[in-house]
């Protein structure tokens, strides 16, 4: 499940008071929810009526539709909901959004369930285990549409969609009634029966909630909540060939399942008259519990340098801009967590960015700037060259070893120490020697002195080259009196520090440093000094440098990482053994995020 790293102290920030949080502590004041009661399971208001009070003194919920991978987006709204759940002692819901019988399928609902569960999410909480499919519900959602039928609020409409869009009517118009408006509830109920029944042909019939067709909100222009589809659902097969709209099917879930605070993103604002509206009518008819749920809409997350948006990932997937859903570079949440993101640093990102219902861009770092925070309290440090060139110690024996003594977290003692092999030929960074030093440089040049880090103070004294005049190895002396830990450390001073792995003892792995999939903050926004007719493509701004796959040299111990297990690199950041393609024996390390931001200005 969640990443085998050692769980120290979590730097998660205390939450901060937002809209949302206010009313939810207002309508916890006020009492507003008390009287309800939970059946244990979703039900109508017949079947929570005769229940105990509800356990849960709020319920929200996070309702996916199983159309696509989740992305950081998702990540917001489920740390939102679930959060909330956690803080004031309610239930947050799992619910698959399954109405629309096209576009779902399994593979997402799997997904998903793995997702929510990786961000520290459950929906099991007691002897509750709130994890719901709307296509449950199909049943109860005919029922109460046939209600609204027989209450003169609903009414079947045989336009043809072209007639049904004239007469909506504008911003500015209202709209015109239906020449069908007026049927009796016997002769709708009697169409509405024969389109369950399959006797008619997509399209030919609508049914529309009956309310008022000059309406200023267009939403409460008649719209239709159900439409005839003869489609295959994923779940219920051939059963219906009916199916309700998600402006219909939505409030109804929410109600059946006891939600409490229904919490969505702002583009749904003018959809909540309807709504309230349709809930109304089903209390008022008494079909479902009062207090309704109370819909709350905030601003979505958008982050510079990404995507967020499931027609876009999915154009990335199928032209094969990124290698399927889970590539380290998507903003999926299959991909952050294949990339060696922690969960916990989703978890603080979200308390900092907070909500509110002003749009707003984030800035890529803020999410970065998380994950360094969390990965830095949390994440072991290991060794690990990622250019390689040999250092040799020309006064060292040869075929000598010796164990130097690393701890593996500055911050964290009781997470103990392990040791690495030191011997006569070592691997550095080929960026730690310059053969004629640049101003400022304190590492190997011939004549300078640096220490080897855990290990001795050496003295460079050249370089080997190749033909073409390449440096292919270091030669140096080392201080014997200077080993790390041992009285003599410091008896002579150097500046310079340098990490190292034996070149006998070393592993060789794949590593893929990661960068940005696009290389500008807005990708496919227009940029100062486009001529007004310009249309550019988010493609045309992918990063074509978003990965580099090298060798590197790494510390014996990390021969053995387990997939998912990640760890500091010193000086380079936060890996991660990859969990598709490493083995322990093999690794094949992923870079989640280098120690600074490198595209600070
Ligand atoms: P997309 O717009 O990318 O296709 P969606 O909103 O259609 O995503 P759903 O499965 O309907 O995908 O979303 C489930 C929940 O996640 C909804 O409540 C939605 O409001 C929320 N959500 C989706 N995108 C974001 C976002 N960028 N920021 C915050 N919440 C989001
Ligand atoms: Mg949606």
């Amino acid at each position: 499940m969640s990443s085998p790293n050692h769980p120290a102290g979590k730097p998660e920030a205390a939450p901060a008071a937002n809209f949302i949080r206010n009313i939810v502590e207002a309508d916890l004041a006020a009492g507003k929810h008390v009287q309800r009661r939970w059946a244990g399971h979703p039900g109508t208001a017949a079947e929570h009526a005769v229940a105990p009070p509800d356990p849960a003194r709020i319920r929200t919920r996070f309702p996916p539709e199983p159309n696509g991978y989740l992305h950081f987006g998702h990540a917001k709204s489920i740390l939102l909901n679930f959060g909330l759940a956690r803080a004031y002692g309610g239930r947050c819901h799992l619910r698959f959004d399954d109405t629309n019988p096209e576009k779902e399928e399994q593979e997402y609902v799997d997904s998903i369930i793995d997702a929510v569960r990786w961000l520290g999410c459950s929906w099991d909480e007691g002897d509750e285990s709130n994890l719901y499919y709307a296509s449950d519900y199909f049943d109860w959602m005919i029922q109460f549409a046939e209600y609204l039928i027989e209450s003169g609020h609903a009414y079947v409409d045989s336009q043809s969609a072209e007639a049904m869009r004239a007469s909506r009517g504008t911003l500015t118009q209202p709209g015109t009634d239906s020449p069908f408006r007026n049927r009796s509830a016997a002769e709708n109920l009697d169409l509405f029966r024969r389109m369950q029944r399959g006797e008619f042909a997509d399209g030919a019939h609508v049914l529309r909630a009956k309310i008022d067709m000059a309406s200023p909100n267009i939403n409460l222009r008649d719209p239709a909540i159900y439409r005839i589809k003869h489609a295959e659902h994923h779940a219920t097969g051939d059963r219906f060939c009916v199916y309700p709209m998600y402006t219909f099917a939505h409030p109804i879930e929410d109600a059946l399942e006891c939600i409490t605070h229904s919490i969505c993103t702002l583009e749904f604002e003018d959809q909540r008259p309807f709504y309230d509206w349709l809930l109304e009518r089903l209390a008022e008819g008494g079909l479902l519990q009062r207090p309704l749920p109370q819909q709350i809409e905030f601003s979505r997350l958008n982050l510079t340098y990404v995507v967020l948006s499931k027609r876009k990932l999915i154009q990335l997937v199928d032209e094969k801009h990124v290698d399927g859903w889970d590539d380290p570079r998507m903003p999926t949440l299959v991909g952050a967590r294949r990339r060696g993101y922690a969960p916990a640093g989703f978890r603080l990102f979200a308390e900092r960015i907070g909500v509110s219902k002003s749009d707003s861009l984030i800035e890529y770092t803020v999410f970065e700037d998380a994950q360094r925070e969390v990965m830095n309290e949390s994440d072991e440090r290991r060794v690990a060259v990622l250019d390689p060139l040999k250092l040799i110690i020309d006064n060292y024996p040869e075929g000598q070893f010796e164990d130097c003594p690393v701890t593996n977290h500055p911050l964290h003692p009781e997470l103990g120490s392990r040791t690495m092999p030191f011997g006569r030929e070592l691997w550095i960074e080929g960026e730690d020697f310059q053969e004629i030093p640049e101003k400022g440089f304190r590492r190997l040049f011939p004549g300078n002195m640096a220490r080897l880090k855990y290990g001795y103070i050496v003295e460079c004294t050249g370089c080997d080259k190749d033909e073409n005049g390449k440096v292919v190895a270091v030669h140096c002396n080392y201080l014997p009196e200077t080993k790390s830990g041992t009285p003599g450390a410091d008896s002579v001073k150097v500046k310079g520090n340098l990490h190292w792995v034996s070149a006998a003892h070393a592993c060789p792995a794949e590593v893929r440093l990661y960068d940005r999939l696009f290389s500008v903050p807005a990708p496919g926004g227009r940029r100062e000094g486009d001529a007004p007719e310009l249309e550019r493509n988010f493609l045309d701004d992918l990063n074509p440098g978003s990965v580099r796959t090298i060798v590197a040299q790494l510390e014996p111990s990390l021969r053995d990482a387990c997939p998912e297990q990640r760890f500091q690199f010193e000086r380079h950041g936060y890996f991660v053994a990859d969990r598709v393609d490493s083995r322990p024996g093999s690794p094949v390390f992923n870079r989640a995020v280098t120690l600074k931001d490198s595209w600070a200005k």
